[in-house]
């Protein structure tokens, strides 16, 4: 399983393009892996976790093809995870040319909220019609959590997140031949229910992907916090859920109150867990 991310910022990308605090500006002087997109996430090439505002930019910035993508899991509806204006651009009706049918999965409140959206600010008719699931080559699916689904080769289950409750925000497991991801932004401390359901579904991780929005010296809140995710990861380990040689990486980093890149990087290595970039392949 090859995993690329293609954005690791929270809500307001990193640096945010307004902002002169320190960090921002750090990341401004060092550029590179302190450059940060909001977040989304590719699995191969043909899996893509959020249709993210930044997904076009990242594909060009660090030539990743979203060609072949056919199957799309949504955590939640907030515009730093979701942008529908990608569902008319790559159309066929925007001259869009081969692209495979798109599988988009979502909880029903999500759907709820990006049928809302979609009707009223981008193209006037309704997102959950099978009318336009065929003007959009698309295939629309809602998905519950905690009860597994097979999307093409993947195994998913899907997991509630602790964040905007009304919105039906999911955390994904997926598997391909034998390995296993976790993406767990955005959500604050895991629910116990998700932890249970880990054991009951016997998922080992080899890799771990947490929300980062909180820096190591900020309490943890609707987002998870630099303390909290060095706990979640501690107690993955100890529970049995990480694989031997699985890695653990934060996403979701906002500007606040986490340092540039390498400062961070630093950070983490000290206490466990890794910090994901912009344009990071893992391959494993
Ligand atoms: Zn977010
Ligand atoms: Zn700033
Ligand atoms: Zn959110």
């Amino acid at each position: 399983m090859i995993i690329t991310f293609l954005g690791t910022a929270a809500a307001n990308a990193f640096p945010e393009a307004f902002c002169k605090c320190k960090n921002c500006e750090q990341a401004r002087l060092l550029g590179g892996t302190s450059l940060r997109k909001r977040s989304a996430l590719l699995v191969n090439d043909d899996l893509l976790i959020d249709l993210g505002p930044d997904i076009m930019a990242a594909s060009q910035m660090h030539g990743c093809s979203l060609t072949n993508v056919s199957y799309c899991l949504q955590t939640h509806p907030h515009a730093d995870h979701l942008d529908l204006s990608h569902l008319l651009s790559r159309s066929p009706g925007f001259g869009v040319m081969g692209a495979p049918l798109l599988n988009f999965y979502a909880s029903s409140e999500t759907l709820k909220r990006a049928a809302e959206t979609f009707e009223r600010d981008l193209a006037g008719y309704d997102l959950l019609s099978s009318d336009s699931e065929r003007t959009l080559n698309l295939k629309i699916h809602p998905i519950e959590p905690l009860h597994p689904f097979t999307v093409g080769r993947y195994s998913v289950i899907a997991f509630p997140a602790n964040h905007a409750p009304t919105m039906g925000a999911m955390l994904y497991a997926v598997e391909a031949n034998g390995r296993t991801v976790f993406y767990g932004t955005d959500t604050a401390t895991l629910l116990e229910q998700t932890w249970q359901a880990f054991h009951q579904h016997q998922l080992q991780f080899d890799v771990v992907i947490l929300d980062h929005t909180y820096g190591p010296n900020q309490p943890g809140n609707d987002h998870l916090s630099a303390h909290q995710v060095i706990e979640h990861v501690k107690r993955m380990r100890d529970e049995g859920l990480l694989r031997p040689n699985a890695r653990a990486f934060a996403t979701h980093i906002a500007h606040e109150g986490n340092p540039a890149h390498p400062e961070l990087a630093k950070f983490a290595v000290q206490n466990g867990y890794e910090v994901a970039y912009d344009g990071l392949v893992l391959e494993i």
